[in-house]
């Protein structure tokens, strides 16, 4: 891993004005801010940066990939209940992140809550998830389709050992904010509508959506945790 060129001062200023502008959207939206939860995103940033962030009183972390998991786990400074897994999560690493993390974001298959299903009942614990729906309905994108979210919920709500808690997603790359602004209205459209069903098993609390190019936009479309990696820790080299 090479050295990240921003300093703990930087990082520290980033999160003051991060947290100015999440609360400034809320408001705008006629929330309140208390409601936004800030992730920071730790893909390739050391973890003596990383810590800085938890010092700084970040209290969720997202993390992309098992390997890096594991090998930066160790050196930092909270543990498994503050991180969530965000990445594309192949079924053979499931056994080495079941008990790193407390919620796996991108469950975007049966097969793959299967083995969550498995590897959490096996390591005698339950464990949280989020649907990742492909909102903009991109064949690159490995999400659900938007179609199959109420089936995959009702087939989710007979797995004893996963929560499955809401969504997230992550639209299309690089749109006119009117465009992306679609994207996360539809996904808040159906995480009410879901909530409002009632559904057993499931309970839709978190609406994971914005990221540093997009995240005052998100939480004016209802997003209540943000996911947010450049904007903290500088440009990923
Ligand atoms: C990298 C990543 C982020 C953060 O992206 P930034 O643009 O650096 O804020 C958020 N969510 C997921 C799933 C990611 O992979």
């Amino acid at each position: 891993m090479m050295a990240n060129p921003l300093t703990p001062e930087d990082v520290r200023q980033n999160l003051r004005e991060l947290r100015e502008r999440i609360a400034g959207a809320a408001r705008s939206a006629g929330r309140d801010p208390g409601e936004v939860r800030l992730m920071a995103v730790t893909k390739t940033v050391p973890p003596e940066l990383v810590n800085v962030a938890w010092e700084e009183g970040v209290r969720l972390f997202g993390e992309n990939r098992a390997q890096e998991l594991l090998e930066k786990a160790e050196a930092y400074a909270f543990g498994p209940e503050h991180i969530h897994f965000i990445g594309t999560l192949q079924t053979n690493k499931v056994r080495q992140i079941i008990d790193r993390v407390s919620c796996v974001q991108s469950v975007n298959s049966i097969h793959l809550a299967q083995e969550l299903q498995k590897r959490a009942l096996a390591a005698g614990r339950t464990m949280d998830i989020l649907l990742e729906v492909n909102i903009g309905g991109e064949d690159s994108k490995t999400g659900m389709e938007q179609g199959a979210v109420t089936g995959m919920l009702e087939k989710l709500s007979n797995f004893s050992a996963l929560r499955v808690k809401g969504l997230m997603c992550i639209p299309p790359f690089g749109r006119p904010p009117q465009e992306t602004e679609g994207y996360f209205s539809r996904m808040h459209k159906i995480f009410v509508d879901i909530k409002d069903q009632k559904m057993d098993n499931i309970s839709m609390e978190i609406l994971s959506m914005g990221m540093t190019g997009d995240y005052q936009l998100a939480v004016r479309c209802g997003a209540n945790l943000v996911r947010v990696g450049t904007g903290i820790f500088g440009k990923r080299i």
